[in-house]
C-alpha cells in the first residue's frame, strides 16, 4: 500500500494516469487529502468506483489524540498523537502575537543524546514519515478550529537525522494545493548537523534555521550534546557562515540557560568571540526542568545579564517567552509520561 499523504501532486497525478484515470482527479484527491479527509469515503466528487479503486492502492491515515492539555493561562495546547502503529508524538499550539504556530515532531524519540532533553532519554524509535509530520500540522488545525501560519520543527526528534523525510514535508505543506504554508513562516532547529546544514544551504530554501548551541567551548558542549564530539563547535559555526552566504537568511541560535553551566559572564564573553561574522540571532532559553536531569535552569538575573552582555556587542539576543509552563508543554515530556506509566494515565 502506498502512503497517499505522502506523495506530492506530481506523483499523485502520475498515479492516476497509470490507472487509465484523468489527471484533475489527482488535484481533487489531493485536495481533500490536504483538508484533512480521514477516509476516501470523504472524498464525494470522486466516483463510488475511483474510490474502491484507491482503497485498494493506497493507505490514508489520520492520528488520534491520546491526550490535549490546554494551558489556562495562555492558551496553548498540547497534543500527544498516536500513530498507526501505536508510537506516540507531541505537536504544540503556541499564540504568538506574530501568528498560530505549531511545534511538531520529526522522529519519536531521538538519538542525539543531549543530556537536558526529555526527547532523547529512551533512544530513536523510529523516524517519522512525510504524512506522520504534515498530519501533526493538520489536525492540530482541525481540532483546535485554529488556523495555523507558522511551524516550528522544534519537537521530539532530530529534523536533519530524517533528512529527507523533511524535504518532502516542506514540500507538501508548502505547496499552494495543500496547507500552502510559506517557507518564510517556517523554522527547523537542528542539534548542529554540520554536513546536513550544508547539504541544506544547497537547497536555498527561505526558512529559518535554529541551531542548538548551548555552549561556546567544545569542553561545556562535549559534556551536554554528544553531536559536538562530531561536529565540534568551530566545525558547526563554519557550516552556519556557508548557510549564511549560500542563502542570505541570518541563523537563530538557541541557548538553553543552565546554571553554572554555561550561563557565566565569561562565557558570553566567549560565545560573542565565536559568533564574530556570523549573522546571528541568540535566543536565551531558561532550562526547562526535566524530572531525570540534575541540571536547573539559570537565575533570571542572570539570563538578564548574559542577554545585556550579547546585545552590548551588537548581538541581538531575545530570552525566550515560556508559554504553557502549567501543561509541561516542552518537549518530549508528555510522551515520556505516558510510555512510563504503561500508557495508564
Ligand atoms: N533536535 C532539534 C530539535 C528539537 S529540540 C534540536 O536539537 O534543535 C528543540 C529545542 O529545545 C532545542 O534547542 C533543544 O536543545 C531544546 N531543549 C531540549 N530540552 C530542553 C530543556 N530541558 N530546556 C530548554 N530547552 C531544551
Amino acid at each position: 500500500m502506498k502512503d497517499l499523504k505522502s506523495m506530492t501532486l506530481s506523483e499523485l497525478e502520475a498515479e492516476l494516469l497509470a490507472m487509465g484515470e484523468k489527471k484533475f482527479r489527482a488535484k481533487q484527491i489531493y485536495t481533500w487529502v490536504h483538508r484533512g479527509a480521514r477516509s476516501f469515503e470523504d472524498m464525494s466528487n470522486l466516483s463510488k468506483e475511483l474510490r474502491a479503486r484507491l482503497r485498494e492502492s493506497f493507505e490514508l491515515y489520520a492520528p488520534t489524540a491520546v491526550r490535549k492539555l490546554e494551558s489556562q493561562k495562555d492558551g496553548t495546547i498540547k497534543y500527544l498523537w498516536r500513530l498507526k502503529d501505536g508510537n506516540c508524538v507531541e505537536s504544540v499550539l503556541m499564540r504568538y502575537h506574530h501568528g498560530n504556530t505549531v511545534c511538531i515532531s520529526s522522529e519519536v524519540g531521538c538519538p542525539m543524546g543531549c543530556t537536558f532533553c526529555a526527547s532523547t532519554l529512551g533512544g530513536l524509535v523510529r523516524r517519522l514519515e512525510p504524512s506522520e509530520m504534515l498530519d501533526q500540522v493538520l489536525f492540530t488545525q482541525i481540532d483546535s478550529g485554529v488556523p495555523i501560519s507558522n511551524i516550528v520543527l522544534m519537537g521530539i526528534g532530530e529534523p536533519l537525522d530524517n533528512y529527507d523525510t523533511v524535504l518532502r514535508f516542506l514540500e507538501l505543506v508548502n505547496s499552494p494545493e495543500g496547507m500552502n504554508i510559506g517557507m518564510r513562516h517556517i523554522s527547523l532547529s537542528t542539534c548542529g548537523l554540520a554536513a546536513q546544514i550544508d547539504a541544506l544551504a544547497e537547497k536555498n530554501l527561505q526558512l529559518t534555521l535554529s541551531v542548538s548551541l548551548h555552549a561556546p567551548t567544545d569542553e561545556i558542549r562535549n559534556t551536554i550534546m554528544p553531536v559536538n564530539k562530531r561536529y565540534p563547535v568551530d566545525t558547526l559555526l563554519a557550516s552556519c557562515r556557508r548557510y549564511f552566504e549560500k542563502t542570505g537568511r541570518r541563523i537563530s541560535f538557541e541557548y538553553a540557560m543552565i546554571r553554572g553551566v554555561n550561563d557565566t559572564p565569561e562565557i558570553a564573553q566567549i560565545l560573542i568571540r565565536k559568533l564574530r561574522g556570523v549573522a546571528a540571532h541568540v535566543n536565551l532559553i531558561p532550562l526547562n526542568d526535566v524530572e531525570e536531569s540534575p541540571l536547573k535552569p539559570s537565575y533570571p538575573h542572570v539570563v538578564r545579564a548574559f542577554q545585556q552582555a550579547l546585545q552590548d556587542q551588537g548581538i541581538p539576543a531575545t530570552v525566550r517567552r515560556t508559554l504553557g509552563s502549567d501543561i509541561n508543554a516542552s518537549c518530549g515530556q508528555l510522551r515520556r509520561k505516558y510510555e512510563k506509566t504503561g500508557r495508564k494515565e
